[in-house]
């Protein structure tokens, strides 16, 4: 039985990322790419790009004309920081559903999208990882958080990395803060008012580290009497991205209003 597929513009089509997406979407038989917004490259074939064969999808440096002109269904943003609202603010007011993977967000930004989805009734999901294994690593960072009370949390990235700490490890640390039964406390203990190395996050420091050679990992350390704990998960290649992002793609337009969090989905 064959199904209409699923129309997708991806922003940020010519990044690291954006690239495997297109690439990505272009193999997958249920979903189409239809337009591919960037700031550089423009006028050139995302499928080209991505390298594999044409996809008859010219990049373009306006969302708004670009989502007028091509109709698509779901937006995947991979940009940055700073583009990531404006562009969500376009295609939520156009009603078309949103993947988001860029990290950035803050909970103020977060509060304000939710209010977009809400007054445009259109679903966003937001995930600062898309990798399963990272999404497990946070999952039993929150399990063991019951039975520790010190943990830390190194993060590791390219040094293209826009932004410090990363999503996941701000994610993972809210995870472990709010689990029931945590050990490690909504407030940030005396010695964390004053940290002496790393950044806090509540009870947590994280550390961020930018190097290049790396792609994206992080180290969840728990300490106890006489033994530690530690979680590590590392995204060798961005295809550890890809299968999140194509679930994401085919369930988003299910759920109502802001979503974060893969696990949600999975
Ligand atoms: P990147 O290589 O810099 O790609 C971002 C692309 O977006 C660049 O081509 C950039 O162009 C373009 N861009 C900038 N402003 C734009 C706009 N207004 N409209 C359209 N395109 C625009 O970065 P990346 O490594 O792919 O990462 C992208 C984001 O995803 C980052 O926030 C990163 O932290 C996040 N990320 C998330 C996950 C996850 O699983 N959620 C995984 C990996 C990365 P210029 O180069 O000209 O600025």
């Amino acid at each position: 039985m064959s199904t209409t597929p699923i129309t997708v513009v991806v922003s940020g089509a010519c990044g690291k990322v954006g690239r495997h997406i297109v690439r990505a979407i272009a193999g997958e038989p249920d979903m189409r790419l239809v337009a591919a917004v960037d700031r550089k490259r423009v006028g050139q074939d995302a499928g080209g790009i991505a390298g594999v064969a044409a996809l008859n999808v010219a990049v373009s440096d306006d969302l708004a004309t670009a989502i007028d002109s091509a109709k698509p269904q779901v937006m995947v943003d991979f940009t940055t920081p700073d583009a990531v609202k404006d562009n969500l603010r376009t295609a939520l007011r156009k009603r078309v559903a949103c993947v988001v993977g860029t990290t950035g967000l803050t909970p103020a930004d977060l509060a304000d999208l939710g209010a977009l989805c809400r007054e445009h009734a259109t679903p966003a999901l937001v995930a600062p990882n898309f990798a399963i294994g990272a999404v497990l690593m946070m999952e039993f960072a929150a399990q063991a958080a019951k039975h520790f009370d010190a943990a830390e949390i190194i993060e590791l990235h390219h040094d293209q990395k826009l932004d410090a700490p990363s999503g996941t490890a701000l994610r993972t640390a809210e995870m472990m803060r709010h689990v029931e039964g945590s050990r490690l406390g909504a407030e940030p203990r005396p010695a964390d008012a004053q940290p002496p190395r790393g950044q806090a996050a509540g009870a947590l420091r994280i550390h961020s580290v930018r190097l290049p050679g790396l792609v994206a990992h992080q180290e969840v350390i728990f300490g106890g009497l006489g033994q530690t704990l530690t979680l590590r998960h590392d995204s060798i290649s961005r295809d550890s991205f890809v299968p999140g992002v194509l679930l994401a793609i085919r369930k988003v337009r299910s759920l109502e209003g802001l979503t974060c969090g893969l696990e949600r989905v999975l």
